[in-house]
């Protein structure tokens, strides 16, 4: 009930997107830095050494900054630019405050120096190099700016020598805080461009693992997992019996040594298209080797089978598989043979290879099925 609650508030108070409530989160997170801030002025007021309608003017700018960062951020405003984390320009506001504080703060303004550092680091896990140059070259400029209107209108708490060494060692820290987040921000992005390369040589092994590169059907090795896969359920379930038929495309030699390999490549590519889509969608077309192909037919028996491959030799004879070549009109020949539930797949395979020859014997172009065998 309580956990409930509280989880409510939270969502009310960070919204549910994840990376939204992050971004939040974050911001929050950095206005400690403000809060710091405030507790140095506060300080500063309550010795006397900074005025409080200065004190109030700059813990109301902090409150209106915070509160600023969190609705735009909270209403999604933010999710309208290209950095939806908005860092570079929250870490500039920052600064500026900050930059403020050193000018108001009077004999204790040095303390501020150290939070200008603090944003900055911030920043480091953010920016990108581009972004970390900006604030470090802003906060260098915006800086001097202040230290060279502050020694002229307040000589007194910022008398010229001490500001010169502030200035320096604000010049000299200050670029090596932001080269160190380009640094660091470079290093992140190769690291992601690493990371997305091996993830698309992935798929790409995945691929080559799994298809072969001519047709881009199943290669050997793939369907032999599918066809194991396919006997495991039917040992399992009873149900689901599949057939295994094994063309080989006829005479395709002849079509090799007439017209060269190229138009070899193109008809088997073409080949294997035009018979996947004589068959169902659940039935599986692999290249077996060479010009030899094995399709395995689901849920059903070799008769019904056979529709499938009449079908793709149909649609084989209609179609044309070489534009240059009209006349060119390869045939197949098939053996097919239902799986027998418990026997082993090469047994299977052997019966679709014995009744294969059988076709090619009986004169090519059609299809044998083997009997089922009764174990
Ligand atoms: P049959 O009707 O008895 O099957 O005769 P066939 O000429 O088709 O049989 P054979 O096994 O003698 O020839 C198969 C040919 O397939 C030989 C080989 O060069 C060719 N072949 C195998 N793989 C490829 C390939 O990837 N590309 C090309 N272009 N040809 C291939
Ligand atoms: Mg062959
Ligand atoms: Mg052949």
């Amino acid at each position: 009930m309580y956990a409930n609650f509280i989880t409510r508030l939270n969502d009310a108070f960070l919204g549910t997107d994840r990376k939204q409530r992050l971004r939040i989160t974050r911001s929050l997170m950095a206005a400690n830095v403000f809060v710091a801030c405030s507790f140095l002025a506060g300080y500063a007021c309550f010795t006397g050494f900074m005025a409080a309608s200065d004190l109030t003017y700059l813990t109301s700018t902090i409150a209106v900054n915070i509160v600023g960062w969190y609705l735009f951020l909270r209403t999604g405003l933010n999710q309208r630019f290209e950095d939806p984390a908005m860092t570079l320009p929250q870490i500039m506001s920052a600064l500026t405050i900050i930059a403020g504080a050193y000018a108001v703060t009077g004999p204790v303004h040095g303390s501020t120096l150290m939070l200008l550092a603090l944003v900055l680091v911030f920043g480091i896990f953010n920016m990108k190099p581009k972004g970390a140059k900006i604030a470090g070259g802003y906060t260098v400029v915006l800086m001097g700016i202040t230290i060279a209107i502050k020694t002229q209108t307040d000589p007194l708490n910022y008398p010229l020598k001490l500001e010169i060494a502030h200035f320096v060692l604000t010049a000299a820290i200050v670029p090596t805080i932001s080269s160190l987040a380009a640094q660091l921000s470079s290093l992140r992005m190769k690291l992601q461009a690493q990371k997305d390369e091996l993830a698309n040589a992935l798929v790409r092994i995945q691929i080559l693992a799994t298809r072969d590169e001519l047709t881009g059907l199943l290669n050997r090795r793939h369907m032999l997992e599918v066809m194991k896969q396919h006997s495991k359920r039917l040992e399992r379930s009873g149900h689901h019996p599949f057939c295994l038929a094994l063309l080989d495309i006829d005479h395709f030699k002849r079509v090799n040594d007439t017209h060269g390999h190229g138009v070899g490549d193109e008809v088997l590519r073409n080949f294997a298209r035009i018979v996947q889509s004589g068959l169902r969608d659940t039935d599986v077309l692999a290249r077996w080797g060479g010009e030899e192909f094995l399709v395995l037919l689901n849920d059903t028996a070799p008769e019904l089978a056979n529709l499938g491959l009449e079908r793709a030799r149909q649609l084989l004879d209609e179609a044309t598989l070489v534009p240059a070549l009209p006349t060119l009109k390869p045939t197949f020949s098939a053996g097919l043979t239902a799986y027998n539930d418990l026997e082993a797949l090469d047994v299977a395979i052997e019966r679709a290879d014995r009744a294969l020859y059988k076709a090619k014997d009986g004169g090519r172009n059609c299809t044998v099925i083997h009997p089922k065998q009764v174990s």
